[in-house]
């Protein structure tokens, strides 16, 4: 039996080719940004001696937050805020580090439970949806294959759009990342916590650990931009009158 994937659909195929090398282009550079600027500010001393932990605290504190319990966590840039938990959990390269940037990755920690706090909508949308999402990301795939195996353009369809769920969550969590790295570059200034030779390191950190994120709304987008030319390279979307 013979599938049409879309290689000769206009072109779409080589033109998903390109975009799909910059993804993995992009997503490279983003997390050698991360690793390169975390090593290199890790190394840098914060001129107060605050600690990430300590940070983390004033960030909350600045924001007017109270009950968030802090732990450790193994690993490295493991670092999270557990919503359900009300727990900061910070790794043991910024727990009780005092460089630039475990402040930097702590006090975004923070950021992100200053937006629960708050009521920060896009983040409670993010949340919402993340069960949806994982059921679409799982299924996108099998449910356009079996599509394709019967001739079920309707089936096919559902996949296309199951991904495009997943694809839904990418594009909520960027806006949320950024928006919590600038809550915390915000109070890390406000709050004297940082010099002004140190604000623009931690800035760097953040903003390469941004790009990720940025990188992988891009790959999303992509991929789900393969299943659109599959979908329609085999009857999808086709009028039948
Ligand atoms: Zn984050």
């Amino acid at each position: 039996m013979y599938y049409n994937y879309g290689y000769g659909f206009d072109g779409g195929y080589l033109l998903w080719i390109i975009l799909m090398i910059g993804c993995v282009a992009f997503a490279s550079w983003a997390q050698l940004a991360v690793t390169t600027n975390f090593r290199k500010y890790s190394a840098v001393r914060t001129q107060n001696g605050l600690t990430g932990a300590q940070a983390a605290q004033a960030v909350l504190r600045a924001n007017g937050v109270t009950g968030v319990r802090f732990a450790h966590i193994r690993g490295s840039l493991t670092d999270n805020f557990n919503p359900r938990t009300n727990v900061i959990s910070l790794s043991d390269d910024v727990y009780d580090s005092t460089s630039v940037a475990a402040v930097g990755v702590a006090a975004h920690e923070a950021g992100h439970a200053v937006q629960y706090a708050t009521g920060y909508a896009p983040i409670r949308l993010r949340n919402a949806i993340i069960p949806a999402c994982n059921f679409g990301s799982g299924l996108a795939w099998p449910m356009l294959l079996i599509g394709l195996a019967l001739g079920a353009t309707s089936l096919m369809g559902i996949g296309v759009g199951l991904y495009a769920l997943a694809t839904l969550f990418q594009v909520v969590t960027l806006p949320v990342e950024i928006n919590a790295s600038r809550r915390a570059i915000h109070a890390l200034e406000m709050e004297g916590l940082l010099t002004a030779q140190e604000l623009p390191m931690a800035r760097k950190t953040l903003f390469a650990a941004a790009m990720t994120y940025a990188a992988a709304l891009a790959t999303s987008l992509v991929q789900l931009l393969r299943l659109v030319l599959i979908f329609l390279a085999n009857g999808g979307g086709r009028r039948h009158d």
